[in-house]
């Protein structure tokens, strides 16, 4: 429906479905001065033993090589694992998927044949990721069982694991969630714990927001809610409220955005020197591996054929692909197969590529949320990274100063030379 209306009127409808909502919004407290105050450290120096987690969970982080709950990790899992709802908005790369994966597994009983934990997210790339990460932390924990549903899979599929193998955390997208809800295969009336990842790109696009509303209104009142982002605006985060009791609030201080370790450079050519540029920068750059964005499909297309042809080890991914396909490609760079990803935004949030320490604009981004979500593909963790972006319009600088504006950054011309120990790890 929503395409001839108007989006506030559509908007009013879709956030009218709680009696309570006056309430929830005007009790929503807010708990994190510290997280605006401090800025970001990164790490937090407390263990996590000290948030008092079954044990085989303990023993799958430290399987993982977790040291140290980084910042946000310290901010909520013990708030979080007491049932707490929770907005959260942190940096890129610094763990927020382990607070909510941390924070599920330690509070789920399994009961046969009942879905506890439902994870919404966006793209089918960040599902396949997140159910991983459950699967990880969940190697001790085995009555635990999870599984993906995505849409490009045979519902059949999805309808006979269901029904025969019915999984305690579900991880999916909304559209073949809900498919799955309305057909009565997936019940969604145990559902304890409510999470969007990503949650602002799931809330704004009003197509996405109805399927999530619906979704989110199959399960029980009484639940726990739990949202994420790296970007969370300011006229996002009511719409997000209106799905929460008292939510605990945490909010980065969006100037302190940007990654610490990561290099922001940018070069000004013109639209046809971007080829012969993108070569020489390849030449010359050390490079684990780079993620190349672009603003389109075929431009996707066209360029990694150009990369490919010239011996560079490239694949590409854009939505112009069968869901099968992208998935599997997706997969292979993950794995390091190919070293670089040339790509429209669709991998430019919440995928966590560990190797990935270059990230290169071929085109600009259409806006600083979008600069922020893709440059964070690189310097994950606290790792060094290095983002060059292409300037080659007046509409290109003005985002670019959007970007340094509001995220208080100096980006600078990319010099002659560039020291590889300043983006490359130790
Ligand atoms: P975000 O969701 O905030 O963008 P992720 O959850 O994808 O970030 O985490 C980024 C990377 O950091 C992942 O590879 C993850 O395994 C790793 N990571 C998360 N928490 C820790 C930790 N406490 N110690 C070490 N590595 C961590």
């Amino acid at each position: 429906m929503g395409e001839t209306r108007d989006n506030d009127a559509y908007e009013e409808e879709l956030l009218d479905y709680e009696d309570e909502e006056e309430k929830v919004l005007n009790s929503a407290s807010k708990v994190n001065g510290d997280a605006d105050k401090k800025g970001y450290v990164g790490i937090h120096s407390s263990g996590f033993r000290d948030f008092l987690l079954k044990p085989e969970l303990l023993r799958a982080i430290i399987d993982s090589g977790f040291e140290h709950p980084s910042e946000v990790q310290h901010e909520c899992i013990p708030q979080a694992i007491l049932g707490m709802d929770v907005i959260c908005q942190a940096k890129s790369g610094m763990g927020k998927t382990a607070v909510f994966v941390l924070s599920t597994l330690q509070q789920i009983e399994p009961v046969a044949g009942q879905v506890v934990s439902l994870v919404l997210c966006h793209t089918r790339e960040l599902a396949y990721q997140i159910c991983h990460e459950f699967e990880r932390f969940s190697t001790y924990l085995p009555d635990i069982k999870v599984a993906v549903f995505y849409g490009g899979v045979n519902n059949k599929i999805h309808k006979d694991l269901l029904k025969n193998e019915c999984p305690h955390i579900v991880v999916g997208t909304p559209g073949r969630i809900l498919a799955l809800a309305r057909d009565k295969d997936l019940p969604l009336k145990n559902v304890r714990h409510f999470i969007l990842d990503e949650c602002d790109k799931m809330l704004e696009s009003l197509d996405m927001r109805r399927d999530v509303q619906e979704i989110f209104k199959l399960t029980p009142h009484d639940k726990q809610v739990m949202m994420f982002s790296a970007t969370l605006s300011k006229e996002i985060r009511p719409v997000c409220k209106k799905f929460m009791q008292d939510p605990m609030e945490i909010y980065v201080d969006e100037a302190k955005l940007t990654l610490h370790g990561l290099v922001q450079h940018y070069i000004k050519l013109s639209e046809t020197e971007k080829n012969r540029k993108l070569n020489d920068l390849l030449d010359a750059l050390d490079f684990n591996q780079v993620v190349i964005f672009v603003k389109s499909v075929n431009r996707a297309a066209e360029l990694n054929k150009l990369l490919v042809d010239c011996n560079f080890p490239s694949i590409c991914i854009h939505s112009g692909m069968s869901q099968e396909e992208r998935l599997m490609r997706y997969k292979s760079f993950k794995e390091g197969h190919k070293r670089i990803l040339v790509a429209t935004d669709l991998v430019g949030r919440g995928i966590d590529i560990e190797r990935v320490n270059i990230v290169i604009n071929y085109d600009m981004p259409d806006s600083a949320d979008t600069y922020l979500h893709r440059v964070g593909r690189a310097g994950r963790f606290g790792t060094k990274g290095l983002a060059i972006t292409f300037v080659s319009s007046a509409s290109d600088s003005d985002i670019l100063n959007q970007v340094q504006a509001r995220f208080e950054v100096d980006i600078k011309e990319l010099p002659e030379q560039i020291d590889t120990s300043t983006y490359m790890p130790s």
